[in-house]
């Protein structure tokens, strides 16, 4: 079967290609009812869930349709080095192999993360060390979200704010991080606030 996800992202990146809307598409076109694609969306970036089985309110046959369809792989720690202010950095690997940069940020009552929206940066600034290498590709908006459960998990702690300023130019993948910032602030996704989600251009 088809789905929507963008011709220029990996395959191997799954369920991670697609929003809100496009797992709405999904459903459609995998035949269910509407109300799956909340279930899922809960799931998949509220509960961070790391394989279909774990759905235990899906039907099985739509576990195992889902299965059939989009891998759901998550973002794996290369590298952290951790600052003497507690601010974590984190190399990423992406289910592609394709690596990213995401930082932590505590403070008293926040833990804030900055993401990135694409792996390199076609835009070349000269003081930046990632716009030399040039783009390596967008990233997928569950792949954004996933910066941030992987931030929450190291500190076992509920990310508050998220800023898109790592690496990549977030109006050069702007239907992602979109769809990524509607799910980082969804009640089915990670609950954040509007107010503490910001873009950084
Ligand atoms: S837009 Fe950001 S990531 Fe891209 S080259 Fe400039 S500073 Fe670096």
């Amino acid at each position: 079967m088809t789905h929507d996800r963008p011709e220029r992202l990996p395959a191997a990146i799954g369920i991670k290609a697609l929003d809100a809307e496009g797992i709405g598409r999904l459903v459609a076109q995998l035949g269910e009812p509407s109300f799956r694609a909340s279930q899922i969306v809960r799931w998949v970036y509220g509960r961070g869930a790391g394989a279909y089985a774990e759905m235990t309110d899906l039907s099985k046959s739509l576990r195992d349709k889902l299965e059939a369809t989009l891998p759901l792989p998550s973002a794996e720690i290369v590298e952290r080095q951790v600052s003497s202010d507690g601010t974590r950095k984190y190399l990423l690997r992406l289910a592609d192999g394709t690596t990213v940069e995401t930082v932590g940020l505590p403070t008293e009552d926040r833990l804030t993360v900055c993401f990135s929206t694409q792996a390199g940066c076609a835009m070349g600034c000269s003081f930046c060390a990632t716009g030399q290498s040039g783009l390596i590709r967008d990233l997928g908006p569950g792949e954004m979200v996933d910066q941030l459960a992987v931030v929450a998990r190291d500190f076992d702690e509920r990310v508050t704010n998220a800023v898109a300023m790592g690496q990549g130019e977030p109006f050069a993948n702007y239907d992602a991080t979109l769809g990524a910032l509607r799910l980082m602030n969804s009640p089915d996704g990670l609950g954040i606030g509007a107010r503490h989600l910001t873009v950084s251009t």
